[in-house]
């Protein structure tokens, strides 16, 4: 019997992973390139191609071994028909049937979906909320992301767009949004946000959030005020999460959950004390497991789970 294999791609505005999997989701290869380094819509498609034609040809496999190949990208996808609506980080992509092309040039299946729902299925299947029935999973970095999976399904929506914790206004007023809303939960905690924080509480040009982490574990107490406000501000939002959806399990991963127990310590504490009784009792706020190599994951679960549904 041919021997089978998934390829993972996760499409980010800085880096484009491409994984190797097989089918047990244990990872053979990968390979890292830079997103900028390809510009156009068109050089970007033809990367992707690329990659995939040499990972297989790298590990001396042909097309056959391929069950199929799954996308995490960044932005609004019409999941069924396979359609980038845009990329509100990479210009060029508008309507783009993404899906057709790719299967035409490379000859093999091809599912996609919003890598923050990808991130999620990873973390569901394989990671921090493994054993979860209902779930929420944040990626906290410059965007805010979120998926949710509901009765152990990824929740989609009506035009697959759900989950977009990130744009839940916290506030009546607030900060415009480049989504077109204000006081959205990004406009709080994005990463830039705690930056600039931190450059006006400290009086310096730059302050990194590793900087930042570094300095709260070490007791320094504006640090540790800083981060005592994301993590309120998070907790709030995910107050609002816990009272609609009764989550069992919510995963927080991104570049910002490293700040590690200050933060966590403080989400925990606004959800005990704010959301209603019961439901603050059932969840459990966990750190995201699978880290970068998540969306990669994720995009390879899509394609097992969609082919065997098929079958
Ligand atoms: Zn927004």
């Amino acid at each position: 019997m041919t021997k089978r294999y998934i390829i993972g791609i996760d499409l980010g505005g800085t880096n484009l992973r491409i994984a190797l999997f097989g089918l047990g989701f244990k990872i053979i290869d990968r390979k890292n390139l830079n997103t900028a380094n390809f510009g156009q819509k068109e050089r970007l498609i033809a990367a992707i191609v690329d990659s995939v034609n040499n990972i297989i040809e790298n590990n001396r496999l042909i097309k056959n071994n391929i069950l199929g190949v799954g996308l995490g990208l960044p932005g609004p996808i019409d999941v069924n028909r396979g359609v980038v609506h845009f990329f509100p980080n990479i210009p060029g992509w508008c309507e783009v049937n993404l899906k057709k092309i790719l299967e035409k040039n490379l000859k093999l299946q091809v599912f996609m979906d919003n890598d923050a729902n990808l991130m999620a299925l990873a973390e569901y299947k394989l990671g921090a909320a493994k054993g979860s029935k209902n779930a929420v999973c944040l990626t906290l970095g410059t965007g805010v992301g979120g998926g949710i999976i509901i009765e152990g399904n990824l929740y989609r929506g009506s035009s697959f767009t759900a989950g977009e914790i990130g744009h839940m206004p916290i506030n009546e007023r607030g900060p415009e949004c480049n989504c077109g809303g204000f006081a959205c939960l990004e406009s709080y905690i994005g990463n830039r946000r705690i930056m600039r924080e931190a450059q006006r509480i400290f009086k310096r040009d730059e302050v990194s959030l590793e900087e930042l982490s570094r300095m709260a574990y070490h007791n320094n107490k504006k640090a540790a005020r800083i981060w005592s406000g994301v993590g309120e501000r998070l907790g709030v939002a995910l107050v609002s999460v816990v009272n609609l959806l009764n989550p069992d399990c919510i995963v927080i991963g991104g570049g910002l959950a490293n700040a590690g127990r200050i933060l966590f310590d403080k989400v925990e504490e606004t959800i005990l004390t704010r959301a209603m009784i019961v439901q603050a009792r059932a969840v459990k706020v966990r750190k995201a497991k699978l880290g970068n190599g998540a969306g990669t994951i994720g995009a390879a679960i899509l394609v097992k789970e969609n082919i065997k549904m098929k079958k």
